[in-house]
């Protein structure tokens, strides 16, 4: 789950970690009430949406009035920013920050993640903050360092210091900036962050160190735990396909084709997506069903797919193993029984119960396109489409 900047700025606020001051907004007027709290003639404002890349596509600006800062919210507030990080349609804006100016000497670049390979936490700096990393990483890899800490040992000081002495900070901002790196640590350890990232960390003209952006996600399976980081939940930066479907306790990925898919496992789910690209189909979804999925779960992920607009056929693949072939196809009776679905829909079964289930659809008199095989499957649905849409 990610949350906001602001968000992830009162958490690191709390552990001790040095940001700026600030305070988000909802309103124009709220903005320049903020402004005038934090006191001074200059502000960073600054669009709060789940992703990076705001300040080149103009959510992040420096403004000098309360005037300025009002047209800031009036061009962003209600709106959706699209960066090079959220596709097309943007996210949308729902709240600004605002913070205090800051004199930046030196733009550093310090994150933490959860390394899988190696089940190890990385910290990662660089002296090359504020742009790209990814791009740091491609063309100057040798000016990203990092520090491996085993989690059943924690991070020691030791380790702090060995790796902000990379950084080529001035001695008296070496402490501080050990220390914040410390204090980040344990933020992203008692959080079940599964990443921390502050792009840029800056060095001020006063030689102290500041969190000028920060970006924090956390392992969806810890928030039962952590109640106060679920809070900061935001509905509105989601796929309202991904929402919905949440509701139903179905995990939905809302895609850019045309073709639904309804599939019971991730792997298979992966594969048959393969499979209708390489057909020459674009899928418009991937929902998995889940195991022992019950008629009614069924016909409420067909109605889920249906929901999506892009989609102008369907596909349900199951191999059955804990599902049941006579249960999903019941499903797609029952659905079919209530409503007219006037797109293709292709089933491929298969598994427990495989013959019963293709009795119910035969019985049934409805029109569904079955399939045998995957590859089947794939290439029926996409025959189907190309027919049905003429395209
Ligand atoms: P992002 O583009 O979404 O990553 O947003 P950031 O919070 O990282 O802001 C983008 C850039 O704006 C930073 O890399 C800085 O160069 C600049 N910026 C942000 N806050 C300040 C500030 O207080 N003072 C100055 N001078 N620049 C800032
Ligand atoms: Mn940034």
């Amino acid at each position: 789950m990610n949350i906001h900047e602001y968000q992830a700025k009162k958490i690191l606020a709390q552990y001790g970690v040095p940001v700026p001051r600030g305070g988000v907004a909802h309103s124009a007027t709220g903005a320049i009430y903020q402004a005038n709290e934090l006191g001074g003639d200059k502000w960073i404002v600054k669009a709060q949406v789940h992703s990076g890349a705001r300040g080149k596509a103009g959510g992040v600006k420096l403004c000098e009035s309360p005037k300025e800062i009002s047209q800031f919210c009036d061009q962003f507030l209600g709106n959706n920013l699209v960066t090079n990080q959220t596709g097309p349609e943007g996210k949308m804006v729902s709240s600004i920050y605002v913070e205090e100016a800051t004199d930046i000497i030196k733009e550093l670049y310090f994150s933490i993640v959860l390394d899988r390979a190696t089940q190890k936490v990385t910290l990662v700096v660089s002296t090359e903050g504020g742009m790209d990393i990814e791009q740091v990483a491609e063309e100057m890899p040798e000016k990203i360092n990092k520090i491996r800490i085993d989690p059943s040992v924690g991070m020691q000081p030791f380790q702090a210091r060995q790796l902000v002495f990379t950084l080529g900070l001035p001695n008296e901002a070496i402490g501080s900036a050990s220390r914040a790196v410390m204090k980040c640590y344990r933020a992203f350890r008692d959080t079940d962050a599964n990443l921390l990232e502050i792009n840029p960390l800056v060095l001020t003209s006063g030689n102290k160190v500041l969190a000028l952006d920060a970006k924090m996600s956390f392992d969806a399976n810890a928030l039962y735990r952590r109640p106060e980081i679920f809070e900061f939940h935001d509905k509105t930066q989601q796929d309202i396909r991904e929402i919905n479907a949440a509701e139903h306790d179905l995990n939905y990925i809302g895609l850019e084709g045309n073709i639904g898919c309804l599939i019971n496992g991730a792997g298979l789910a992966m594969a048959t997506m393969d499979m209708i690209q390489h057909a020459g189909g674009e899928p418009a979804n991937f929902l998995d069903i889940g195991g022992g999925a019950s008629a009614q779960r069924v016909a409420t992920s067909i109605e889920l797919v249906l929901s999506d607009e892009n989609v102008e056929a369907i596909l349900v693949n199951i191999f059955a193993g804990i599902n049941r072939c006579d249960w999903v196809a019941q499903g797609i009776v029952d659905l079919l029984n209530k409503r007219d679905i006037d797109i293709p829909l292709v089933v491929r079964l298969s598994g427990t119960n495989v013959e019963k289930g293709q009795k119910i659809l035969r019985d049934s008199g409805k029109k569904v396109i079955t399939a045998e095989t995957l590859s089947d499957a794939a290439h029926t649905v996409v025959a189907e489409w190309k027919k049905s849409t003429g395209k």
